[in-house]
């Protein structure tokens, strides 16, 4: 299937507000396993992908694919890093961020994106940048916001509270 990857954001978009919706939750109803998570930060590697996070994913993105919008079956599911470990602007994220990132993907899908990234650098750069942005500006626009700061306490980051990025 040929994917246009410039052209896959409402589905990401919509799904970031969701995903940011339901930690929130989650911390909010003081649930350990994902206070942890949020704090502490997995490693998120394609082998290493928490089950509760692989979980809520699936709930979140109604079992489909983040790129394809297909049904995901349980025995071809990856974890997409929409923005991946080896971008430059990954390593600008602090945990929070990085979750929200995070989407479930077909693993022909999932090839297939890291495929376009390797044939436009630069369009994935200014993607990687742009989805940052948004990430940043739903936790600064989520009524929520001011809560997510009891729980990051001093991990809190200064781009949240400088709109400037
Ligand atoms: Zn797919």
């Amino acid at each position: 299937m040929l994917i246009t990857f410039d052209h896959q954001w409402a589905q990401w978009t919509a799904t970031t507000r969701t995903w940011n919706q339901f930690l929130h939750e989650r911390c909010a109803h003081g649930e350990l396993d994902w206070i942890r998570i949020i704090q502490q930060e997995p490693a998120y590697t394609r082998d290493h992908i928490p089950r509760l996070v692989k979980n809520a994913l699936r709930t979140i993105q109604t079992r489909r694919c983040i790129w394809c919008h297909a049904p995901l079956p349980l025995n071809d599911t990856t974890l997409e890093h929409v923005i991946p470990l080896a971008s430059p602007v990954w390593d600008t994220m602090f945990s929070l961020e990085r979750l929200l990132s995070l989407r479930l993907a077909h693993t022909t899908c999932n090839l297939a994106y890291a495929q376009w990234r390797r044939e436009y650098p630069h369009r994935a750069k200014r993607s990687d940048t742009a989805r940052l942005r948004r990430i940043r500006h739903v936790l600064r626009t989520d009524e929520d916001q001011i809560a997510w700061r009891a729980w990051l306490t001093t991990r809190y980051p200064e781009t949240l509270m400088h709109p400037s990025l």
